[in-house]
């Protein structure tokens, strides 16, 4: 890619050098969890205390900044989003904004929270769900149980969401039989379902990585056994593509960081819980706006210039290498808000 300069014209949206337009970011909003998935988390953590975590007033104070210079898109992520106290009047908040709101959620509150998302502005829901054998997802989540996500994820068909989106990681030996009964499950519920390549974030030791590691397109094959899959031409501007089948309204995603680089035409960046703006998954380069946010309270100005100013520490790039030894980003993915 080429490097050009921010065009002075650009102040009231966010360019970075490369000239690609930030408009959707991912609020993580807290980095706690009621599960420990063995790719995200290690199975003791540690989690931040109070004081370092952004306020819900303060992560929303961003939300408008973001959305004055032209963001159209917040997810709210973590950690799982859905544990955090007060979240739904944040919610509620945001559902006001000019841009569509989303949530990734593992499904464990959504039996008793979907209605009340769907009402207070949710558009869209991602859920996450490895397994659909009790036993399996016990021990790919340590904690959680199936039966109340499965539970949760009807809750929210009913709510009647625009679109809901199942997230499976593949892992070798772990859940790689089971791809084309996820895709029957999501069939059956009339729902979209994605694949995800897991991704070198934090130190883990619960298992190998490279070992683990199921290719979109070895998925992909999986699936085809049973259902061709046709390309769409969709396009998300992120690591996502998308197929359909000829017999179902439901579409299947592959979002591959490794084999396929997605970096060209990334428009998205990250908010941490510590209000760390991380402006790459797969880099450090951040800035802290939660400084910006409690040296000068208030102060939309400073805040939106702050994050005009960050777009030229976006990185053209991410490498992943499971090669590698050590992890290339430290951070844990509920710390990063996936
Ligand atoms: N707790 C929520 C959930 O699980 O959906 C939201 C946060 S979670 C970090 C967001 C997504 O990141 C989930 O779909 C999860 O499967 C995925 N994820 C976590 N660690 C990952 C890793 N190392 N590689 C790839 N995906 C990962
Ligand atoms: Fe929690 Fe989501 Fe990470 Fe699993 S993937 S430990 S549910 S944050």
């Amino acid at each position: 890619m080429t490097e050009i300069k921010n065009p002075d014209v650009a102040q009231d949206v966010l360019i970075d050098k490369f000239g690609r337009r930030v408009d959707y970011i991912r609020l993580s909003v807290t980095d706690r969890c009621d599960f420990r998935c063995v790719y995200c988390m290690s199975e003791k953590m540690t989690f931040l205390p109070r004081e370092r975590v952004l306020t819900l007033e303060e992560i929303y104070q961003l939300a408008q900044a973001f959305t004055s210079l032209g963001v159209k898109k917040i997810r709210l992520t973590g950690g799982e989003p859905l544990v955090r106290k007060g979240v739904t009047g944040l919610i509620r908040q945001l559902g006001q904004l000019d841009a569509e709101l989303v949530i990734t959620t593992n499904g464990s509150q959504l039996s008793t929270m979907a209605s009340e998302l769907r009402d207070a502005g949710v558009k869209r829901l991602n859920i996450s769900l490895d397994s659909l054998r009790a036993d399996r997802f016990k021990a790919m989540t340590r904690i959680g149980k199936l039966d109340q996500v499965l539970r949760g994820i009807d809750a929210a068909v009913a709510a009647g969401f625009e679109r809901i989106k199942l997230n499976a990681v593949v892992m070798k030996g772990r859940n790689d039989d089971e791809v084309l009964d996820l895709v029957d499950y999501a069939r059956d519920m009339g729902i979209d379902i994605s694949f995800i390549e897991e991704m070198p974030l934090g130190n883990i030791t619960s298992h190998d990585r490279a070992e683990a590691y199921c290719s979109s397109d070895e998925v992909r094959r999986l699936i085809e056994q049973r259902h061709p899959l046709v390309r769409t031409t969709e396009k998300t501007a992120g690591p996502s593509t998308y197929f359909r089948m000829n017999d179902s309204d439901s579409r299947v995603g592959f979002i591959s960081p490794h084999s396929h680089n997605f970096c060209g035409d990334c428009n998205r960046v990250r908010v941490t819980v510590e209000g760390r703006l991380l402006l790459c998954l797969g880099n450090e380069h951040s800035v802290d706006l939660k400084a910006v946010l409690r040296a000068h309270p208030g102060d939309t100005e400073r805040l939106r210039q702050a994050l005009i100013d960050s777009m030229d520490l976006k990185p053209e790039r991410h490498w992943f290498d499971l090669d590698d030894d050590e992890p290339q980003v430290v951070r844990f993915m509920n710390m990063t808000g996936g």
